[in-house]
Protein backbone atom coordinates (compact mmCIF):
# COMPACT_ATOMS: atom_id res chain seq x y z
CA UNK A 1 0.00 0.00 0.00
CA UNK A 2 1.50 3.14 -0.98
CA UNK A 3 0.31 6.67 -1.30
CA UNK A 4 0.39 10.15 0.27
CA UNK A 5 0.03 10.62 3.98
CA UNK A 6 -2.87 13.26 2.96
CA UNK A 7 -5.14 13.63 -0.26
CA UNK A 8 -3.65 17.08 -1.52
CA UNK A 9 -5.29 17.65 -5.19
CA UNK A 10 -6.63 15.77 -7.68
CA UNK A 11 -3.19 16.09 -9.37
CA UNK A 12 -1.07 15.19 -6.90
CA UNK A 13 -3.24 12.15 -6.10
CA UNK A 14 -3.19 10.62 -10.08
CA UNK A 15 0.64 11.10 -10.35
CA UNK A 16 0.98 9.23 -7.26
CA UNK A 17 -1.64 6.93 -7.98
CA UNK A 18 0.10 6.12 -11.60
CA UNK A 19 3.18 6.03 -10.14
CA UNK A 20 3.14 2.84 -7.38
CA UNK A 21 0.91 0.90 -9.71
CA UNK A 22 3.66 1.01 -11.93
CA UNK A 23 6.24 0.38 -9.19
CA UNK A 24 3.73 -2.99 -8.16
CA UNK A 25 1.70 -1.12 -5.63
CA UNK A 26 -2.59 -2.63 -5.37
CA UNK A 27 -3.67 -0.12 -2.62
CA UNK A 28 -3.74 3.13 -2.83
CA UNK A 29 -3.24 5.13 1.02
CA UNK A 30 -4.58 9.03 1.54
CA UNK A 31 -6.15 10.62 4.22
CA UNK A 32 -9.02 12.90 3.65
CA UNK A 33 -9.86 13.49 7.08
CA UNK A 34 -6.50 13.58 8.88
CA UNK A 35 -5.93 13.14 12.62
CA UNK A 36 -3.02 15.71 13.85
CA UNK A 37 -1.39 16.65 16.63
CA UNK A 38 -1.72 20.37 16.20
CA UNK A 39 -5.32 21.99 15.67
CA UNK A 40 -3.06 24.49 13.29
CA UNK A 41 -2.42 21.53 11.02
CA UNK A 42 -3.69 20.47 7.55
CA UNK A 43 -6.57 19.21 8.92
CA UNK A 44 -7.34 17.14 5.53
CA UNK A 45 -10.07 17.99 2.13
CA UNK A 46 -12.56 15.93 3.43
CA UNK A 47 -15.42 14.70 0.74
CA UNK A 48 -14.01 16.37 -2.10
CA UNK A 49 -10.51 14.28 -1.10
CA UNK A 50 -12.75 10.44 -1.43
CA UNK A 51 -14.06 12.09 -4.60
CA UNK A 52 -10.24 12.50 -5.85
CA UNK A 53 -9.22 9.05 -4.66
CA UNK A 54 -12.42 7.15 -6.54
CA UNK A 55 -10.97 9.12 -9.46
CA UNK A 56 -7.57 7.67 -8.45
CA UNK A 57 -9.29 4.12 -8.31
CA UNK A 58 -11.48 4.53 -11.61
CA UNK A 59 -7.96 5.38 -13.36
CA UNK A 60 -5.38 2.71 -12.04
CA UNK A 61 -7.96 -0.25 -10.82
CA UNK A 62 -5.67 0.29 -7.20
CA UNK A 63 -7.87 -0.26 -4.48
CA UNK A 64 -8.25 2.83 -1.62
CA UNK A 65 -7.52 2.72 1.96
CA UNK A 66 -8.57 5.86 4.03
CA UNK A 67 -8.90 6.85 7.34
CA UNK A 68 -12.20 7.37 9.23
CA UNK A 69 -11.85 8.85 12.68
CA UNK A 70 -15.44 9.76 13.91
CA UNK A 71 -18.45 7.06 13.36
CA UNK A 72 -20.40 9.82 12.31
CA UNK A 73 -18.44 9.35 9.22
CA UNK A 74 -18.23 5.84 8.86
CA UNK A 75 -21.05 5.39 6.57
CA UNK A 76 -20.06 8.09 3.77
CA UNK A 77 -16.64 7.20 3.50
CA UNK A 78 -17.49 3.43 3.17
CA UNK A 79 -19.30 4.67 -0.09
CA UNK A 80 -15.98 5.25 -1.48
CA UNK A 81 -13.12 3.31 0.46
CA UNK A 82 -12.14 0.11 -0.54
CA UNK A 83 -10.12 -0.91 2.99
CA UNK A 84 -10.97 1.47 5.96
CA UNK A 85 -8.37 2.77 8.27
CA UNK A 86 -8.24 3.43 11.92
CA UNK A 87 -5.68 5.58 12.69
CA UNK A 88 -2.89 5.31 15.98
CA UNK A 89 -4.75 7.91 17.89
CA UNK A 90 -8.43 6.41 17.25
CA UNK A 91 -6.95 2.64 18.13
CA UNK A 92 -9.25 2.53 21.45
CA UNK A 93 -12.06 4.59 20.04
CA UNK A 94 -14.62 2.12 20.71
CA UNK A 95 -17.91 3.48 19.32
CA UNK A 96 -15.59 4.13 16.16
CA UNK A 97 -14.55 -0.15 16.07
CA UNK A 98 -18.61 -1.13 16.64
CA UNK A 99 -19.25 1.48 13.51
CA UNK A 100 -16.47 -0.36 11.47
CA UNK A 101 -17.54 -3.53 12.81
CA UNK A 102 -21.11 -3.10 11.09
CA UNK A 103 -19.85 -1.12 7.85
CA UNK A 104 -19.20 -3.99 5.53
CA UNK A 105 -15.96 -3.58 4.17
CA UNK A 106 -12.36 -4.58 5.38
CA UNK A 107 -10.47 -2.74 8.22
CA UNK A 108 -7.00 -1.39 8.39
CA UNK A 109 -6.31 -1.38 12.48
CA UNK A 110 -3.25 0.73 13.09
CA UNK A 111 -1.68 0.01 16.48
CA UNK A 112 -2.50 2.91 19.34
CA UNK A 113 1.32 4.45 19.84
CA UNK A 114 1.05 3.31 23.35
CA UNK A 115 -0.95 0.17 22.89
CA UNK A 116 0.26 -3.18 24.01
CA UNK A 117 -0.12 -5.98 21.60
CA UNK A 118 -2.41 -7.52 23.53
CA UNK A 119 -4.51 -4.01 23.39
CA UNK A 120 -4.32 -3.91 19.95
CA UNK A 121 -6.30 -7.68 19.94
CA UNK A 122 -8.56 -6.64 21.93
CA UNK A 123 -9.91 -3.70 19.49
CA UNK A 124 -9.46 -6.19 16.48
CA UNK A 125 -12.11 -8.40 18.85
CA UNK A 126 -14.36 -5.50 18.96
CA UNK A 127 -14.66 -5.15 15.69
CA UNK A 128 -15.32 -8.91 14.60
CA UNK A 129 -17.33 -9.10 17.61
CA UNK A 130 -19.50 -6.11 16.12
CA UNK A 131 -19.84 -8.23 12.41
CA UNK A 132 -16.41 -7.56 10.51
CA UNK A 133 -13.87 -10.47 10.77
CA UNK A 134 -11.92 -8.63 7.72
CA UNK A 135 -9.28 -6.84 9.47
CA UNK A 136 -5.42 -6.14 8.67
CA UNK A 137 -3.26 -5.36 11.79
CA UNK A 138 -0.41 -2.32 11.26
CA UNK A 139 2.33 -2.27 13.17
CA UNK A 140 3.22 1.44 13.06
CA UNK A 141 5.55 2.03 15.83
CA UNK A 142 5.40 3.02 19.59
CA UNK A 143 6.65 5.59 21.68
CA UNK A 144 9.57 4.64 23.92
CA UNK A 145 12.24 6.92 25.34
CA UNK A 146 13.68 6.83 22.22
CA UNK A 147 13.84 10.36 20.77
CA UNK A 148 16.19 9.51 17.08
CA UNK A 149 13.24 8.14 15.44
CA UNK A 150 9.66 9.37 15.30
CA UNK A 151 8.35 5.80 16.64
CA UNK A 152 10.17 2.30 18.20
CA UNK A 153 9.39 -0.14 15.37
CA UNK A 154 8.62 -3.20 17.83
CA UNK A 155 9.58 -5.23 14.69
CA UNK A 156 8.80 -8.74 17.43
CA UNK A 157 5.33 -7.51 17.54
CA UNK A 158 5.09 -8.65 13.62
CA UNK A 159 6.03 -12.78 14.40
CA UNK A 160 3.94 -12.19 17.72
CA UNK A 161 1.22 -11.06 16.26
CA UNK A 162 1.17 -13.83 13.28
CA UNK A 163 1.28 -16.57 15.89
CA UNK A 164 -1.64 -15.07 18.28
CA UNK A 165 -4.22 -14.58 15.35
CA UNK A 166 -5.11 -15.26 11.89
CA UNK A 167 -5.25 -11.86 10.54
CA UNK A 168 -2.71 -10.56 7.73
CA UNK A 169 -0.14 -8.15 9.44
CA UNK A 170 1.35 -4.99 8.01
CA UNK A 171 4.30 -2.47 8.92
CA UNK A 172 4.27 1.03 8.36
CA UNK A 173 7.73 2.38 7.84
CA UNK A 174 7.38 5.73 7.33
CA UNK A 175 5.64 6.46 10.63
CA UNK A 176 7.93 4.12 12.63
CA UNK A 177 11.15 5.92 11.34
CA UNK A 178 9.52 9.32 10.65
CA UNK A 179 12.56 9.73 8.21
CA UNK A 180 12.73 9.01 4.76
CA UNK A 181 16.10 7.08 4.79
CA UNK A 182 14.68 4.69 7.36
CA UNK A 183 11.99 3.22 5.12
CA UNK A 184 14.10 1.24 3.51
CA UNK A 185 15.72 -0.50 5.83
CA UNK A 186 12.40 -1.03 8.05
CA UNK A 187 10.86 -2.16 5.26
CA UNK A 188 13.56 -4.87 4.51
CA UNK A 189 13.24 -5.95 8.05
CA UNK A 190 9.65 -6.22 8.14
CA UNK A 191 9.10 -8.27 4.95
CA UNK A 192 11.95 -10.62 6.33
CA UNK A 193 9.85 -10.92 9.67
CA UNK A 194 7.20 -12.15 8.25
CA UNK A 195 4.88 -8.92 7.72
CA UNK A 196 2.24 -10.21 4.96
CA UNK A 197 3.10 -6.24 3.27
CA UNK A 198 3.60 -2.40 3.79
CA UNK A 199 2.08 0.77 4.55
CA UNK A 200 4.45 3.36 2.59
CA UNK A 201 4.00 7.08 2.57
CA UNK A 202 4.71 8.58 -0.87
CA UNK A 203 4.17 11.91 -2.69
CA UNK A 204 5.59 13.45 -5.71
CA UNK A 205 7.22 16.06 -4.18
CA UNK A 206 8.13 15.30 -0.88
CA UNK A 207 9.19 18.73 0.26
CA UNK A 208 6.41 20.48 -0.62
CA UNK A 209 3.96 17.81 1.26
CA UNK A 210 1.64 19.56 3.61
CA UNK A 211 1.78 16.53 6.09
CA UNK A 212 4.47 14.25 6.92
CA UNK A 213 6.69 15.11 3.95
CA UNK A 214 10.13 14.07 6.08
CA UNK A 215 9.09 10.79 5.78
CA UNK A 216 7.71 10.15 2.51
CA UNK A 217 9.35 8.43 -0.23
CA UNK A 218 9.46 10.39 -3.62
CA UNK A 219 7.82 8.48 -6.80
CA UNK A 220 11.16 7.00 -8.14
CA UNK A 221 12.47 6.15 -4.59
CA UNK A 222 9.42 4.10 -3.82
CA UNK A 223 9.92 2.58 -7.38
CA UNK A 224 13.81 1.57 -5.85
CA UNK A 225 11.80 0.24 -3.04
CA UNK A 226 9.82 -2.21 -4.43
CA UNK A 227 13.36 -3.73 -6.52
CA UNK A 228 15.01 -3.35 -3.11
CA UNK A 229 12.96 -5.65 -1.51
CA UNK A 230 12.47 -8.71 -4.04
CA UNK A 231 15.45 -10.48 -2.64
CA UNK A 232 13.52 -10.04 1.28
CA UNK A 233 10.82 -12.26 0.37
CA UNK A 234 12.39 -15.02 -0.74
CA UNK A 235 13.75 -15.09 3.11
CA UNK A 236 10.12 -13.70 4.64
CA UNK A 237 9.97 -16.13 7.81
CA UNK A 238 6.78 -17.95 8.88
CA UNK A 239 6.30 -17.25 12.23
CA UNK A 240 4.86 -20.71 14.16
CA UNK A 241 4.27 -20.47 17.89
CA UNK A 242 4.71 -23.22 20.60
CA UNK A 243 4.22 -21.29 23.52
CA UNK A 244 1.39 -21.32 24.97
CA UNK A 245 2.48 -18.31 27.11
CA UNK A 246 2.92 -16.10 24.44
CA UNK A 247 -0.32 -16.88 23.31
CA UNK A 248 -1.98 -16.00 26.22
CA UNK A 249 0.01 -12.54 26.46
CA UNK A 250 -0.83 -12.29 22.99
CA UNK A 251 -4.69 -11.46 23.74
CA UNK A 252 -5.64 -14.77 22.04
CA UNK A 253 -8.96 -16.00 22.83
C1 LIG B 1 -1.31 8.09 8.70
O1 LIG B 1 -1.39 6.93 8.25
O2 LIG B 1 -1.08 9.10 8.00
C2 LIG B 1 -1.40 8.28 10.16
C3 LIG B 1 -1.88 9.40 10.70
O3 LIG B 1 -0.89 7.23 10.82
P1 LIG B 1 -0.97 6.87 12.38
O4 LIG B 1 -2.43 6.81 12.71
O5 LIG B 1 -0.28 5.54 12.45
O6 LIG B 1 -0.23 7.95 13.13
MN1 LIG C 1 1.10 10.40 7.86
Amino acid sequence: MAGPCAVESERQVMETAEAVARAGACVLRGGAYKPRSSPYAFQGLGVAGLKMLKKARQATGLYIVTEAMSELEVDLIAEYADIMQIGSRSMENYALLEALGRCGRPVLLKRGMTATVKELMQSAQIIAQSGNPDIILCERGIRTFETVTRNTLDIAAVPVLKMVSRLPVIVDPSHAGGMRCLVSPLSRVAVAAGADGLIVEVHPCPEKALSDGKQSLNLSEFDELMRDLQPYLAIRAKPTCTDPELLVAGGRV
